[in-house]
């Protein structure tokens, strides 16, 4: 094999697992980062525990893509979940499947994924520059030449793969700088959103209810006069709106939708195990056994003490009302309110907070079967910088190490 000097331009994932790959193909490779350590938003990942695969079958996985999972078919063929877990086992770590299929270390600390990868990367020999920022990239007559670093110092190679991530959690590194690099070589970048973010309510009241969780309730999500979701799941309040793992999931599609100028808005059915009938029924009982109490006590037996007060705002209630001078106006109220309060979404949070981030270098000049540009030889792509992003449960990181390590093996063979 051709000995060739190879620049891989970020340390997370995708940029580790790429330079392990082509150095252990015996390149000249190095691994450049602007941080001081390795890995730094792999650190944050499954709130420090790292899910860093899911051990469900590739069909499967590929639907858990929101657009272009198809583009990994051939990234995943190459080096898969089961892949990913030898990977890490065979070097001393042991992984645990949790619910839902979802693959953590038994040490419950995301440090030691990042360990194993440090160490390999030194058993392989592969120089690392730390504090290194990449600057540009020089292409002369559609020939790549090397790095400009931030410093002013030009660094020839012969390959260079871009690894640099996202545009979110930018305390970690993953700046987007690395999606102007390959726009200045001519690469189309699909506009930048957030992926798996809290989303912001109309109503300001949610605000109050920050750290209230409901539990087992049917979220119905609609965009315009459509219902596209209905689940039961939980929700959490915040201190702008809405989040929980039904709301992260879906909010990709949502800030489509509504950057479509579509109307959004959940509707809550905090008792989906009863109709409105027998709700109401409930509700009769109540009143009927507490006659002379207040409608706040009576409530209490039915919704969670955070909501009482706002509910019997929202249903025009006087608070001090006792059960036996509730209306047949105001009962109906309150069963409309438990079975389908309306929250009016006005947005997400911005980029920065989104947990990933959708778009990215267009997937149409990039080989599937490669990870390398369709418009610069000896130029390769990979992890969350390419237009792919997945569902929480593992994906985005298995994502980031398949395509790492076609990326490395690519430029190291071809
Ligand atoms: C809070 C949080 C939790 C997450 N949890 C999970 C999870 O449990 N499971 C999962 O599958 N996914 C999770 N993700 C998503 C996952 O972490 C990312 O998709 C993944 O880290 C992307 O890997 P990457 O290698 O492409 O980029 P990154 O990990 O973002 O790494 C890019 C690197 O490039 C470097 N860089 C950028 N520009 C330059 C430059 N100009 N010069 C030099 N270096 C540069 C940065 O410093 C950075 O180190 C989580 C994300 C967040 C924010």
């Amino acid at each position: 094999m051709q000995n060739r000097k190879i620049a891989v331009v970020g340390a997370g994932p995708a940029g580790m697992i790429a330079a392990i790959k082509a150095a252990q193909l015996s390149q000249e490779v190095t691994l450049i980062d602007k941080n001081p350590s390795l890995g730094k938003k792999l650190l944050l990942s499954g709130k420090g525990r790292c899910n860093l695969t899911n051990t469900c079958d590739l069909d499967s996985f590929l639907k858990r893509f929101s657009r272009n999972g198809e583009f990994l078919r051939d990234a995943f063929k190459k080096f898969f979940n089961q892949d990913l877990i030898n990977f890490f086992e065979t070097r001393g770590l042991s992984l645990k499947t949790e619910r839902q299929l979802r693959v953590f270390p038994v040490t419950d600390s995301s440090s030691s994924i990042v360990s194993v990868l440090e160490q390999e990367l030194i058993k392989q020999n592969v120089k690392i520059m730390r504090k290194t920022k990449v600057k540009d990239i020089l292409i002369k007559e559609n020939q790549l030449k090397g790095l400009y670093l931030e410093a002013g110092e030009f660094l020839p190679f012969d390959k260079i793969i871009l690894a640099t991530g996202g545009a979110s959690y930018s305390f970690t590194g993953s700046t987007g700088e690395g999606l102007s690099l390959a726009k200045r070589a001519g690469h189309k970048v699909i506009p930048l959103r957030p992926g798996l973010v809290p989303l912001v309510t109309e109503e300001k009241y949610a605000q109050d209810l920050e750290g209230l969780t409901l539990k087992n309730i049917r979220l119905k999500f609609y965009a315009g006069k459509n219902e596209i979701i209905s689940e039961v799941g939980e929700l959490l309040f915040t201190g702008f709106g809405i989040s929980g793992p039904l709301v992260l999931s879906l909010s990709g599609k949502i800030v489509d939708w509504l950057n479509n100028k579509k109307e959004v808005y959940l509707e809550i059915d905090l008792k989906p195990g009863l109709t409105r009938e027998q709700l109401d029924s409930r509700f009769l009982r109540e009143f009927k056994a507490n006659a002379k109490k207040g409608i706040k006590h009576i409530l209490k037996n039915i919704l969670p003490l955070r909501l009482i007060n706002l509910f019997i705002e929202l249903a025009k209630i006087q608070p001090h009302k006792k059960a036996n001078q509730i209306t047949l106006n105001e009962r109906q109220a309150l069963v409309s309110l438990l079975k389908g309060w309306r929250l009016n979404i006005a947005g997400s949070l911005p980029l920065e907070e989104g947990m990933i981030t959708r778009g990215g270098i267009s997937l149409k000049e990039i080989n599937p079967r490669t990870m390398e540009s369709r418009l610069v030889k000896g130029l390769y792509f990979c992890g969350e910088m390419i237009d792919v992003d997945a569902d929480t449960g593992g994906f985005n990181l298995q994502a980031a190490f398949s395509t790492g390590y076609l990326a490395g093996e690519s430029a190291a063979v071809n």
